[in-house]
């Protein structure tokens, strides 16, 4: 072990241990956890947390508040889901927390089948990330089938880029889906289900103005189509292929008119949509709604549990309804809670208009929630499935801070990513070492390559070496990089301001004493002390001989307040050892003091966290 004292921080198993403690108290306490309370156990589970327990007040309220909104069954299984984590170690020796989702109801080993619906009209996010890895990870606890299934039935907001975006975030979070399919490869299946449906007057074709529909709908009062006769549906609904221009029929299922759900007031079942679809071309034009599609492809898929996320619950006596008209299998259907981050908008909605106003770069802009973005921020797909996972699966919203996940991230890459020194330009000063005489070279840390040379500049005397340094700090196999040094560095000028006089180590080379900082403090000088590890203030530095400017980015809350944050994106520009140029694309370095980042282009970095 040499001195760099970069720590790792424990911030994810804290935030994990205020959850499982406010879960604990909620569920004894009649479902309704207390602040003091959870605060109080967190201190008594974690004594060292004491003396900066005000820093996580505002942690346990927000963990609390969540906590407080779930039911209590939902506490018991979130509670249950984090006990029953074990701990291990990995292949890599990263440990890894296992979670187990609680039993699917209903379900028969060997004979669960899960399936996962996305729409191919953008781009995967966290959301869907929790969906997929649910469905996947049920699959597997059953040993049963996991379906991945385009739901393409609307061409106008589909396009073949967004069904590559979907494949490629899934085959990244490590996804592998027994079957991928597509609903647009069922159309023909799906018109002779619609057939069936108006055979047994469970649909008919509505040629109403999307207005009246509108209003009938609003007033619960059904229209003159209703009770046309079946033959007269049939008819209509060969029309719709051909002659019927979109917005002039749909076919409609025949639902109740009058009931409390509005769902169940004939909602629509197929439409016309003139539009060239991204995988079929124009060779169809009558297409299924979503609820039409979804409940009979799942049926026809063999699907056992269909999970979807609660915003449908509404829609579920439909799904059910379908079916029982079409005397078809049902499927369970089981809700979840949407995941989404504060102050991260997921919804395409939201996200396209700030792409086209330039406010964001793109998709896989590193302040989005798209896996895209979190991929090149550095976030590792294994840590996603963790975080959904110990997340569970409730119903209650969830909302948990991006730190939770960031917590998880940094515990997976802590032990691979390369160690590198930079300093900050807008914080650094050029600090000028004397007193080194022929010695530079014979200390610990230094290789025998020293040498001397004439420096450049005023032709004095000045020694120069080559410095082996440590990768990492306990992962030998990262193995070590060389770098040339000479009595010449930046160095953090915080570091130096109130060190004059004082002496210090930098860090893996050796001690000095600052004795003079230069006005403006652009340089200081310093007296070298000595090789041994001090207990003095330890201060990273890059040396002058081999800097090499990065620029790093630091994305930050993209809403604040509900309000586009303009400082959503800092940029930081700084110098950095040489070897910072030579990591390979897509691989995360931590700078030292500074944090965890991926390699994003050459000298460009884009930081995941601390
Ligand atoms: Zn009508």
């Amino acid at each position: 072990m040499g001195d760099d004292d970069s720590s790792s921080s424990d911030g994810g198993d804290i935030l994990l241990l205020i959850r499982g403690l406010a879960l604990r108290n909620a569920v004894e306490h009649g479902g309704k956890a207390r602040v003091d309370k959870v605060t109080a156990k967190v201190i008594a589970t974690r004594p060292d947390l004491r003396s900066g327990i005000k820093a996580l007040i505002p942690t346990i309220t927000a963990t609390v508040e969540e906590v407080n909104r779930m039911s209590v069954e939902e506490q018991k299984s979130a509670l249950e889901a984090m006990g029953q984590g074990i701990e291990g170690k990995g292949e890599e020796g990263v440990e890894r927390k296992q979670y187990a989702l609680p039993p699917l109801p209903d379900a028969v080993m060997g004979r669960v089948v899960t399936r996962f619906p996305p729409e191919p009209n953008g781009y995967p996010h966290i959301g869907h990330a929790k969906a997929v890895v649910i469905d996947e990870e049920y699959a597997r606890m059953y040993r049963g089938r996991f379906i991945l299934r385009f739901d393409d039935t609307n061409p106008v907001k589909e396009r073949r880029e967004y069904y590559d975006a979907i494949m490629d975030g899934l085959r990244w979070l490590g996804v592998r889906p027994d079957i991928i399919k597509n609903t647009s490869d069922d159309m023909e299946l799906l018109y002779m289900h619609a057939q069936r449906l108006i055979e047994v007057d469970g649909a008919y074709v509505c040629t109403c103005r999307p207005e009246a529909i509108k209003r009938n709908r609003a007033s619960g009062v059904g229209c003159a189509c209703r009770s046309l006769s079946r033959e007269e549906h049939m008819e209509r609904w060969a029309r719709m292929f051909n002659e019927y221009r979109p917005n002039q029929a749909i076919l409609r299922f025949m639902g109740d008119m009058r009931s409390s759900n509005t769902v169940m007031r004939d909602p629509t079942l197929f439409r016309i949509i003139e539009h060239e679809h991204p995988l079929k071309g124009e060779r169809y034009r009558v297409w299924p709604t979503y609820d039409f599609a979804a409940s009979v492809e799942d049926s026809m898929d063999g699907v056992t549990h269909a999970l979807r996320s609660k915003e449908y619950e509404l829609r579920n006596e439909l799904y059910y309804a379908i079916l029982d008209r079409l005397g078809m299998r049902r499927p369970l259907v089981l809700e979840f809670s949407r995941l989404e981050f504060e102050g991260m908008p997921v919804s395409k909605r939201r996200i396209a208009p700030l792409i086209e106003k330039g406010l964001v770069k793109g998709w896989d802009d590193p302040r989005l929630p798209t896996l895209a973005a979190l991929r090149r921020r550095g976030i590792q797909p294994e840590a996603i499935r963790e975080f959904v996972l110990s997340l569970g699966f409730t119903k209650a919203d969830t909302k948990p801070p991006f730190e939770v996940l960031e917590a998880i991230n940094r515990r997976m890459v802590d032990a691979h990513a390369l160690r590198l020194f930079m300093v900050r330009r807008d914080d650094c000063i050029r600090l000028r070492v004397k007193g080194l005489g022929s010695e530079n070279g014979e200390g610990q840390h230094v290789t025998a390559t020293a040498e001397t040379a004439t420096d450049a500049g005023g032709g004095s005397r000045s020694t120069h070496a080559t410095v082996r340094l440590r990768n990492h700090p306990t992962n030998d196999a990262l193995g070590s990089r060389y770098v040339r040094v000479g009595n010449e560095f930046y160095v953090p000028l915080s570091d130096i301001r109130d060190a004059i006089g004082r002496e210090i180590r930098l860090i893996d080379l050796y001690n000095v004493v600052v004795e003079r900082v230069g006005e403006g403090y652009t340089h200081a000088d310093a007296r070298f002390t000595g090789y041994g590890v001090k207990d003095v203030k330890k201060v990273q530095w890059v040396s002058v001989d081999e800097a090499v400017e990065v620029k790093v980015l630091v994305p930050r809350q993209l809403y604040v307040d509900d309000k586009y944050n303009p400082e959503s994106l800092g940029v930081v520009h700084a110098y950095a050892e040489s070897y910072a140029l030579k990591v390979d694309m897509g691989s995360m370095v931590q700078f030292v003091r500074f944090g965890f980042c991926r390699a994003d282009a050459q000298g460009v970095f884009i930081m995941a966290h601390k």
